[in-house]
Parts: structure tokens; C-alpha cells; sequence
């Protein structure tokens, strides 16, 4: 199924992500993950594809498995940076080949060893080219790509960011989901004024519950998301006990999602991080809201 017929829907409803294992010897075990993780039936999985395709064949694998085994659909994710065009070609045809519907398009991150090589020999410099390589291959997929509230590292300002993030969708894009953010006002004046730049897809806010108080420090270097005082003083008061910060952690995404919900998203990215308990006891908070049409979207 594709994504975007289930993001047009009036329902509320949500979505997780799960990350493939580094190592082989892992992959069963995180293939039992995703799967407890798609036994909450959400309305579908994200498998993220590993920095520079190391692990790219278990991202299809899992994918694969999660919707033969759960009828949930998934979305691959694909990074572009450190490919060459015909390994690209060649993972949209494996893509194709296993039935996958959805890919979320990336270019992926610049890591220090890339950044020392010769950029005018990469195949692919930015997502926007990836998203008219899959165009091309002249499959029907559903298209997803990512976008930054607070934005790109990379950016100078963010009029840039929006310029090229309407580029990437005008080239194909069918819906957009957002780096983490843990300030909901971030992701409305975001979209107030990616709708004024004249992009209309559907966006999907991406929502990181913190768990434990190490995983603040981690989550703030790697996207560079704005920490409310309201969330630091949680973890100051609760971060040395891991299970008050769990639940406490749980209970700020879930009243972050409510509000998204009571202010016309219906449609929420939860990076479930490879935690099936949190993404069930998430589902569990909300489980007299979703798959419910309260009116919101005509
Ligand atoms: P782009 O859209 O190419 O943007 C990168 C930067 O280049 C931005 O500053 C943008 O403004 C600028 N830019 C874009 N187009 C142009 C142009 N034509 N000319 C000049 N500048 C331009 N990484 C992984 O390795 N694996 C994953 O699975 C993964 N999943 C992700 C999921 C989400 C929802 C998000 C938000 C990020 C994810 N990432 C993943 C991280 C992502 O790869 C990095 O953030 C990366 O640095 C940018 O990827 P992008 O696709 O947004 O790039």
C-alpha cells in the first residue's frame, strides 16, 4: 500500500521507525524487534538505511518481512551521498523486485571521510537528484523525503532550506516527515511557511520520545533540535532514575502528539528507536484517539 493514500485519510494515526543492525549477527534479533514493534499495527514502519549503504540489504529485508508477516506497509529508506548511479539503479530495481512501494528519498549525511574526497566525482550531490533518478526508473512509487523545522545543518538560512526542500518536492516528493523536533511551535511556524513557499504535500511531524537521560545529549548532536526548558527540567528531575525517565519521556511524546492531533495533524512519525516497549505503551496513550476522524481534514 502506499503511503500517501493512508496519509489523505481523515483518521489520526501513527507511524514508527526502526533502524537495521550494523552486523549480521544482529539481524535476527532486530528483525524480532521490528516485528513486535509492527505488531501495534501502525499505519506503517520506517526502516532507515545505514550511513554510506553498509547495511543496506537488511533495511529491504526487514521491510519485507514486517509486511509479509503484519500486513503493515513500510517505507525504505535510501541514501544517495556515498552511491554511484549504478548502485542506485540497481537498489531502486531490488526495491521494485520486492514489492516495496515507498522510499524515503536522502541524500544522506557528509561524513568526515566523504568530506575528503573529490565532491566532482560523486553521482549525487543533494536528495533532489535521487528523487528524479527513481522518477525515471518509471516505477509508481511513493515518494517520501525529509525535512528540517529548525533546519539543515548545511543551510545558511532557512528562505535557502525551503527553496530547495520545494525543489526536491516539485521534482516528486509525496509526502515530507520532519527531523526531530521536541517544540511542537517549531513545526507549525514550519509549516505556516513551507505552505507560503507553495508546497502542499502532507507532513508529518517526526517525534523522538526520550527514554533516558544519555540519549538527550545523542539526540541533540545529531539533529541539532532545540531542547524546551520544559523538557530539561524533566530530565534534570528524573534522568539519575531510569524508569521515572522512561515514563516520564513516554508521557512528554504523547502529550506533544495530543496537541499535534488537537491542532489538525493526523498524522504523526514516532522514532521509536528500536523500542517496542515504549512504541506499544505510546499506542496504548492514544488508544481511544487513533484511526478516529474527529473532522479536522476536509
Ligand atoms: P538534501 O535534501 O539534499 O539537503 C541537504 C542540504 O543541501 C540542505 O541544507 C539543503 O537545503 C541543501 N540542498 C538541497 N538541494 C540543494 C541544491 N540543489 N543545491 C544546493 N543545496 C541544496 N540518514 C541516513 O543515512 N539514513 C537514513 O535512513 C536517514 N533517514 C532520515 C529520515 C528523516 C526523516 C530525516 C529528517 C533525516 C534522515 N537521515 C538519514 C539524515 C539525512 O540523510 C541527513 O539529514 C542529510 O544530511 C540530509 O539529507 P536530505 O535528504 O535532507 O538532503
Amino acid at each position: 500500500m502506499k503511503i500517501i493514500d493512508i496519509l489523505n485519510r481523515k483518521d489520526m494515526s501513527l507511524s514508527f521507525e526502526v533502524f537495521p543492525p550494523k552486523r549480521e549477527t544482529a539481524f535476527e534479533s532486530v528483525k524480532l524487534t521490528a516485528e513486535s514493534i509492527a505488531a501495534n499495527n501502525p499505519a506503517f514502519m520506517s526502516v532507515t538505511y545505514g550511513a554510506g549503504g553498509g547495511t543496506s540489504r537488511y533495511t529491504l529485508d526487514i521491510a519485507k518481512d514486517i509486511e509479509e508477516k503484519f500486513g503493515v506497509p513500510t517505507l525504505a529508506h535510501l541514501t544517495c551521498v556515498s552511491s554511484s548511479r549504478a548502485m542506485v539503479k540497481e537498489k531502486i530495481e531490488e526495491i521494485h523486485a520486492m514489492g516495496i512501494e515507498n522510499i524515503m528519498a536522502l541524500r544522506g549525511d557528509l561524513t568526515p571521510e566523504l568530506e575528503k574526497t573529490d565532491p566532482t566525482i560523486w553521482d549525487y550531490r543533494h536528495a533532489v537528484e535521487l528523487i528524479r533518478e527513481i522518477k525515471e526508473s518509471g516505477y509508481d512509487f511513493c515518494i517520501g523525503a525529509a525535512c528540517y523545522p529548525e533546519i539543515h545543518p548545511d543551510s545558511s538560512n532557512q528562505r535557502e532550506d525551503i527553496k530547495y526542500l520545494k525543489e526536491k518536492v516539485d521534482a516528486g516528493v509525496d509526502f515530507l516527515t520532519t527531523q526531530m523536533v521536541f517544540d511542537n511551535n517549531l513545526f507549525f511556524n514550519f509549516l505556516y511557511k513551507i505552505r507560503e513557499a507553495g508546497i502542499t504535500v502532507p507532513v508529518l511531524p517526526g517525534i523522538m520520545p526520550i527514554t533516558n537521560a544519555n540519549q538527550v545529549e545523542r539526540a541533540i548532536k545529531l539533529s541539532g533540535s532545540f531542547m524546551p526548558q520544559r523538557f530539561k527540567a524533566i530530565v534534570d528531575y528524573f534522568g539519575s532514575d531510569p524508569d521515572a525517565m522512561k515514563q516520564a519521556g513516554i508521557a512528554y511524546a504523547t502529550d506533544q502528539i495530543i496537541d499535534l492531533y488537537a491542532n489538525g495533524v493526523t498524522n504523526v512519525h514516532v522514532y521509536s528507536m528500536n523500542k517496542p516497549d515504549v512504541a506499544q505503551a505510546i499506542m496504548g496513550n492514544l488508544s481511544n484517539i487513533l484511526w478516529k476522524d474527529f473532522g479536522v481534514k476536509e
